[in-house]
This record gives C-alpha cells, structure tokens and sequence, in this order.
C-alpha cells in the first residue's frame, strides 16, 4: 500500500518536474511571456485592490450617511417630544382659561392649574396668557407690573386671522419680555364660550435650547449640524455661523433641496468655504423645523484615503517591482537563450572551415533522412577527398595545409547552394556533402562540377602527380526506405571514394557504377 503510495507520488513529481521543464522551455523559448505575464498578474493585482480601495470609499460613505441619518432621526425625535410636551402644557392652559370655574380661582391657584410642571423646564422661557387685544393677562412668571404690547406678534396675529390652526409656531423673536432673548414661541387660540376669539396662550422656548441640544453632538473638523426653519431661518447651528443665529440660509444652494421633501440626503459644495458636503436631513414632525447634519466630505473620507494612499502606493510599488523582476528575468531569459543557440551553433561548428562538424552532419542528415522518407525522394551524399594532401603538408607546411583545406571548404560551401544541402567537414581532409532530392545523375553532375570547381582554384601542389590541388569525389544515392539506415549511404559513398582513388584521382564515381562519371 506504502510502496504504490510512493510510486504514485513519485509519478505526480514526474508530472510536476516534466510540466514545469515544459514551462521553462516555453519561457526560454519566448522570454517576452515571462515579461507580459509578470505584467498581467500586477496589473490584474492592481486592478483588484483598487477595486477594493473605490468599495471601501462607497462603504465609508455609506457608513457617514446612516450615521447622519441616525443622527438627524434622533435630534427630531428629541425636538418633537419637547415641542409635544410643551402643546400639551399649552391645551392645559387652553382648557384652563375656557373653564370659567379656574378663572374665578384665586391668582396664585389658577396658576398652579394652568401652568403645569412641563413649562416650568429650563428651555422654556416664560408662558403666559392673552387677550382679545394681545395683552398679557395671566403670566407663570408674574414679574412685572406693566407688559409690552404684544399683539403685533405673528404667534397672536395668527390666531386672530386663522381660527383652525391649532399649535402654531412662530418665527424666531427677540424677546420683550426677557431683555431680547432669541426665542420661538408656540401658541393656541383661546376661545370664548360663543366661539369668538378670546385671546391666545403661549409658550415661548429659547433658542438656547437648540444650541444645547446641538452642543451635544460632535462634529468634525469642517461638518456643521444645524436647525432650521422650512423658510431658511437658522435656528441654531454648530459651529454657529459667523452672522448668528436666526440669519437666513433660504438662497443658499446648500439648503434648496431641503424644503421640498420630509427627509433626503445629497452632496452640495457650500459657496461660502467651497466645502463639499455630504447634506442629511429630517423634518421635525407636525412642526416646519429641519434638523440637518453635514460632514465635510474630506472628514468622511480622510481615514479611508489615508489607507488608500498606504495601500495603494505600496500596491505601485510591489506592482511596479514585480513588472521590473518579471522583464529583467524575461531579459536574462532572452541573453541564456541567445548564449545557448550560441554555444550550440559552436558545438555543431567546424572551428577551421567553419562548415559543419560531424556531429552537427549527423543530426542534419538524420533530419533530411526521415524527411526525404516521408516525401519518397532521393538523397545523394558525396564524399570529398583532398588528393595527396600529406604531401602537400610535407611540401608546404601545416599552416599552409589548413589554408588549403579551408580554400577548399569555400569551393565546396560555394557550389552547394540550394535551401537543404549540408556541407560538413568529416574530419582531416575529407568532406561530406548532402543533397537532399538528387538522383544519382544530379549527384554525379554535381561532384564533377565540384570537381572541376577546385581543380579551377588552381593550387599548387608540387610533389603531387598533376602539380596542383585536387580532390576525388564518392557519390552514393538513396531513396530512404524504413529499414535502410543514413550510414549505408555514407558508406556507398566512401566505397565509391575509394573507386576514384583507385581510379587515378582528380575525379568523381557514383556507387551505381551504372551511372560513373
Ligand atoms: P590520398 O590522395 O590517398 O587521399 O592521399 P592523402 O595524402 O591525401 O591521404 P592521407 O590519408 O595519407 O593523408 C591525409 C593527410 O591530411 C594527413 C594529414 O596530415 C592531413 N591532414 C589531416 N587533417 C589536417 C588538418 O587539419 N590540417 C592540415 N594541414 N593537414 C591535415
Ligand atoms: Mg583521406
Ligand atoms: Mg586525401
């Protein structure tokens, strides 16, 4: 069981080592993959984090929106329970001066009746009773002897013109009463037992309150959270507005979008700091009050885009290295390829003539072998033989000798010019030619050409018979068969070598002594 664990595990390691030799050759065949794949994979990388990075911006606004929007939620909330709890003091009070039995009450318990604990909180700044003509008759404080003439406030005047409008609440005012405090009154209509006007109640809450509710909330750097009023009056704002409170934001872009819904959100750029802010907002219920919030875009984002700036110039810079590593391998990929190509041409090169060595002979022969068995066309090999070279050795040197041998190569090199042939040095001074789809007389006709071609250069050879460099020539022709073999050839041809030698030299014999030169 363990050994055909083993043996299955060494199989897969085959597999692995012979996919990866496959990818090796690819990539040293083709350095420039190496490069554009390295490239691909950062870029696909970079692609994916700053996907990520543009989702986390969406999130982090998202967050600031329901952040906002819990916020605006619960300053209404809070506004709309006082301003509730300050109507139901303002029915009692109502109710209070509609009952005949409370206001024949002594001063000081008709009081206690009519104004209940909920006016007595510290936001709200004073609540009182009205005539017919606007003068105050009954106040919770009582302070003064003589009261302002009120009846020019639009909380009255309301009341008198609209008798159905029940809880109204009035623009900001400063305050007569209470030496110009910013306040905002409530106020129901006090009517007589026959339904005529009878005078008003109201209660008046300082704007103060809506500061302190406001100072509770934290704002960022360049947010602002304010109140304000359906018509664009600024209740209170934090940070307050450098004209105060109860200035008027109805022209502002900022603000336009507000009064026509109960709540939306919206990214405005205020004209004043050309801020871009991320706008939310809600109605206060059943009255024209909107709580907004606005954090600065900037503030939102400014965490998100201190990450981002980490994480994004890191992901440039191993991005970036990566597609340098990748090339400078593609690089070096690319020079070990060349210096191998190299190395092999040398392995496969005959270092005095340049031609091809035996070794390189044998593969290009095997190659135009298989190749001219598959097509059923002849192939000839010529075997070249320099005559009397040692004694031209001995007459001229060895130095000279290699001269003429490489002479000799250029002649051969010359002749055999088609796309296939193969000119190889076979060793000493004998050569090898191939010609891929020449028949036996092609074969002949070519040697006695080359033949003739070296007996043209004309080199002398003193103590040679003739007095000049010539060379024998043994053709041999075959059209491949599956059981014959490329040395069979080979040998033919030597055969037909040593025939020429025999013969006298300076000349060419085919192996098919039918087709002799
Ligand atoms: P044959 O006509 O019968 O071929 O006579 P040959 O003298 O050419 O033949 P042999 O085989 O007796 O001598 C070959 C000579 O070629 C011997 C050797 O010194 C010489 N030779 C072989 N290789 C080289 C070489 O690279 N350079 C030089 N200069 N001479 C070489
Ligand atoms: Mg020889
Ligand atoms: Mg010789």
């Amino acid at each position: 069981m363990r050994k055909s664990s083993r043996s299955l595990g060494r199989r897969l390691m085959r597999r692995n080592n012979s996919l990866a030799m496959r990818f090796a050759d690819v990539f040293s065949r083709f350095p420039v993959i190496a490069g554009l794949l390295g490239t691909a994979i950062a870029l696909s990388m970079a692609v994916l984090s700053f996907t990520a990075l543009w989702q986390g911006r969406a999130q982090a606004l998202q967050n600031a929106h329901q952040a906002s929007a819990n916020l605006v939620a619960t300053l209404s909330a809070d506004i709309a329970r006082n301003i509730e709890s300050s109507d139901l003091s303002l029915r009692t009070i109502v109710s209070g001066v509609e009952t005949p039995a409370v206001m024949t009450l002594p001063l000081d318990l008709r009081k206690m009746v009519l104004f209940d604990g909920a006016t007595a909180v510290s936001y709200v700044g004073g609540a009182f009773v009205m005539d017919a003509q606007g003068h105050i008759v009954i106040d919770r404080d009582d302070g003064r002897s003589v009261y302002p003439d009120l009846s020019d406030r639009d909380y009255f005047k309301v009341h008198v013109q609209r008798p159905d409008v029940g809880l109204y609440i009035s623009a900001p005012y400063r305050s007569r009463l209470r030496g110009g405090t910013y306040s905002l009154a409530l106020s129901r209509r006090i009517n007589a037992p026959d339904g005529s006007f009878a005078g008003v109640a109201v209660i008046a809450i300082n704007l103060e309150y809506f500061n302190i509710l406001l100072s509770r909330v934290s704002v960022d750097p360049l947010g602002s959270v304010f109140i304000v009023q359906q018509d664009g009056l600024m209740l209170a704002r934090k940070p307050a507005l450098p004209s105060g409170a109860a200035s008027s934001v109805a022209s502002s872009p900022t603000f336009k979008a507000m009064p026509s819904q109960p709540s939306g959100s919206y990214i405005s750029v205020s004209p004043l700091d050309g801020v871009r802010r991320i706008y939310t907002f809600t109605r206060v219920p059943n009255t024209e009050l909107i709580a907004a919030v606005a954090p600065a875009e900037a503030d939102v984002l400014s965490s998100w885009k201190d990450r981002s700036l980490v994480i994004g110039g890191l992901t440039l810079m191993f991005g970036g290295g990566f597609i340098i590593i990748s090339w400078l391998l593609a690089i070096s990929l690319r020079s070990r390829a060349i210096a191998q190509e190299k190395l092999q041409r040398l392995a496969g090169t005959d270092s005095l003539t340049g031609l091809s060595n035996r070794r390189a002979l044998d593969r290009k022969l095997d190659e135009e072998w298989r190749r001219a068995r598959r097509a059923e066309l002849p192939l000839s090999a010529l075997f070249v033989d320099v005559d009397h070279f040692k004694l031209y050795n001995d007459t001229y040197g060895h130095a000279m000798g290699d001269d003429a041998l490489v002479a000799v190569a250029e002649c051969i090199q010359n002749s055999a010019k088609r796309p296939g042939d193969i000119v190889a040095r076979y060793g000493g001074e004998e050569f090898v030619v191939i010609l891929p789809g020449a028949s036996a007389e092609g074969a002949v006709a070519f040697a006695e050409h080359l033949r003739a071609e070296v007996e043209a250069l004309d080199m002398p050879n003193s103590a040679a018979p003739k007095g000049i460099l010539t060379v024998s020539i043994g053709c041999a022709t075959s059209v491949p068969r599956q059981n014959d073999d490329a040395l069979k050839l080979l040998n033919n041809a030597d055969a037909a070598l040593y025939r020429a030698k025999r013969a006298g030299r300076n000349r060419a014999e085919h192996a098919d002594s039918a087709t002799q030169a």
